[in-house]
């Protein structure tokens, strides 16, 4: 499996068409960029780390929570070969701990644990800064079907059922997280995108040092420590 052209670049990820018109290639990058890509940077070792997380993750979902995903098959500490699948326009936060724009948004701390998790859309539009829609202007928009939309967030909190206990055995709590779902050419919602440091909250369960992207955002200093920690925990698991 070889990359053909530059189909797209975003900030932390290059995608390759191949000569399958089904299967793309993932390149992971160290750019790193925050507030809407007002903040730039780089995390070095960034994208092998986030190319092998977002594996290890999502083959442990297909295995073990019966999510499907458009993986195929890593093919180099930063490549991989995905489903070429047309992507929902919404990010797809869940959230189990108050943290970042929820607790800006409902004035409460960081750190209150939610009774229940939280589930919100954001409608993917850089220029528009992702606004947060609701079911309806999902509908009335057509950005999903309603079964489309039922799949989507039955598949969201059954990805966070199941990572939220697998972090808990390795010691990390999991605040809040991003997923992105795409269509495939026969119509059916996989979990696409990525699932890392960089969309996901991680907190040491016993110090509550964060191990993520915030380490960037915030200027909180040795972020490529905190993705190497993650690195470790998760295979040592
Ligand atoms: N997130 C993401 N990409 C985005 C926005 C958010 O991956 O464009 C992730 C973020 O890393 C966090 C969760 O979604 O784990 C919730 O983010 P929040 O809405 O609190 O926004 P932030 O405070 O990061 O701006």
């Amino acid at each position: 499996m070889e990359k053909r052209d530059l189909m797209y670049e975003g900030k932390a990820k290059k995608v390759f068409s191949t000569d399958d018109e089904a299967i793309c290639i993932v390149s992971y990058k160290d750019d790193a960029t925050a507030f809407n890509g007002e903040k730039k940077g780089t995390i070095r070792g960034k994208g092998v780390i986030n190319n092998k997380i977002t594996n290890y993750l999502m083959k442990r979902l297909e295995k073990e929570a019966g999510i499907p995903t458009h993986l195929i098959e890593e093919l180099s500490d930063t490549d991989t070969a995905v489903r070429k699948v047309s992507i929902v326009p919404l990010e797809v936060i869940v959230r189990n701990i108050i943290a970042g724009s929820l607790s800006k948004r409902v004035g409460i701390e960081e750190g209150v644990v939610l009774p229940r998790p939280v589930l919100e859309f954001c409608y993917k539009d850089d220029a528009l800064g992702d606004p947060m829609v609701n079911d309806s202007h999902i509908l009335a928009l057509g950005w999903a079907t309603e079964e489309e939309l039922e799949t989507i967030k039955d598949y969201a909190l059954r990805v966070n059922s199941y990572l939220r206990d697998f972090f808990s055995s390795i010691g990390i709590d999991l605040v809040d997280f991003k997923l992105e779902f795409g269509r495939t050419p026969d119509g059916r919602i996989v979990l696409a995108d990525e699932i890392s440091p960089d969309t996901c909250r991680f907190w040491d369960s016993k110090t509550k040092k964060k191990l993520d992207k915030d380490r960037f955002r915030r200027d909180l200093g040795d972020a490529e420590g905190a993705y190497k920690e993650m690195l470790t925990r998760i295979f040592g698991a």
